[in-house]
């Protein structure tokens, strides 16, 4: 049987758990690209273990998928997150030509350090990109995601707000 969105979303949340463990301060954020119903590929956030700014789940898995492909453009994939992506990770989905980006946990359910600005998001982003052939879905297994990370009302240490 094709696994759903669901199934997918929870293989990323395994992913990030056994990676990363479920402290938000070790940032277990896990990313799939999945393509005819296949995995392809899948990277968690090493920007902390590689001295990488760049080193977000998406573009680890973006990257690991261009590697698998042979080929940087994807497009009919899907790019599952566990975190709604940011303008980076957006941006390089859309160079990529991702075809769907579904992410667990949204902005609204994590604290504001997460993006990089509370006036941009990547929903508008890729509206703003004229793209109408990426469809952003987020909330599938937002119950699960959500807990990995500081929730809106926490109260982060300065040194790990990462957009500081
Ligand atoms: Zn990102």
């Amino acid at each position: 049987m094709e696994k759903r969105d669901e199934d997918w979303m929870r293989e990323a949340v395994r992913l990030a758990v056994d990676e990363k463990g479920t402290d938000p301060a070790n940032t277990p954020i896990a990313a799939l690209v999945v393509r005819d119903g296949r995995f392809v590929a899948s990277g968690v956030n090493r920007t902390a273990e590689h001295c990488d700014p760049t080193a977000h789940a998406e573009i680890e898995a973006l990257r690991a998928a261009g590697k698998a492909l042979g080929d940087m453009r994807m497009e009919g994939a899907t790019l599952y997150t566990t975190l709604q992506p940011c303008g980076m990770c957006t941006m390089a989905s859309i160079w990529a030509g991702v075809s769907r980006i579904v992410y667990g946990a949204g902005r609204d359910d994590v604290h504001e350090m997460y993006f990089e600005d509370r006036h941009l998001s990547t929903l508008d982003f890729v509206a703003d990109a004229y793209k109408d052939d990426l469809q952003l879905e987020g909330g599938v297994l937002t119950a699960q995601c959500a807990p990995l990370y500081y929730g809106p009302d926490d109260d982060v240490p300065e040194d790990q707000q990462a957009n500081d």
